[in-house]
């Protein structure tokens, strides 16, 4: 089982790095929020374990990121203020399951355990998606029409995805841009309709099987 601590007291990530690495666990640990964005996203881990109160980006803002980045490693949240704002923002911000500091060292494997067992329980239900012939594996991240893939670029490819999982909804620019660019990105919602043409020369609009429809002056539209 591999680890990845973010955390930035230095005692507090020694101990845990101990006792997780006499338990069996192969523990890395990032002291802050950058470093653990660049260690999250490079490499794969069973779990990741984040801190809330981190150096530049704090531990909100990184399991967002690395959620945008459609790194899905069961994720929990190292709260040292257990108020119910604190726990809803660290679960809407994509997070798995939260613990509230201090905890004891056996809660903290128990609550490992089970998400790690989640994870591998749901990695296969809910891997498929399907609209018209087209199949999207989001464990995969690749996209099959008729027995072959079809190469798209990442982005493209969250866009499909974000789309797929809200099929039947009209999604205006802005929330594409929110969803598959990150709330950060600035380059307006033109980007928006760019990667929407790219996604549709590369899905192919065969005859009438059109999947991608434009709702005007409203946003876009996926459905059969
Ligand atoms: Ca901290």
């Amino acid at each position: 089982m591999k680890v990845l601590l973010v955390e930035d007291e230095a005692a507090v990530a020694t101990m845990l790095k101990k006792g997780l690495s006499e338990s069996g666990y192969a523990v890395t640990v990032a002291p802050d929020g950058r470093s653990g964005l660049d260690m999250g996203t490079s490499s794969s881990y069973d779990v990741m374990i984040l801190d809330i109160m981190l150096p530049g980006i704090n531990g909100l803002e990184l399991c967002k990121m690395l959620r945008r980045d459609g790194i899905d490693t069961p994720i929990l949240m190292l709260t040292a203020l257990g108020t119910t704002e604190n726990i809803v923002a660290g679960l809407d911000s994509g997070a798995d399951d939260y613990l509230v500091k201090p905890f004891k060292f056996a809660e903290l494997e128990a609550r490992l355990r089970t998400l790690s067992r989640r994870k591998a329980g749901a990695a296969k239900a809910n891997d498929l998606l399907h609209i018209g012939d087209i199949t999207v594996n989001t464990a995969a991240k690749n996209v099959i029409r008729n027995g072959k893939e079809i190469a798209l670029t990442s982005t493209e490819y969250r866009l499909l995805e974000f789309m797929v999982r809200n099929r039947g909804r009209v999604l205006s620019r802005i929330e594409l841009l929110e969803n598959v660019w990150g709330i950060d990105f600035n380059m307006g919602t033109n980007v928006v309709d760019v990667y929407v043409n790219y996604l549709r020369k590369k899905l192919g609009n065969e005859n009438d099987r059109k999947l991608i429809h434009t709702v005007i002056g409203m946003g876009y539209i996926i459905k059969e």
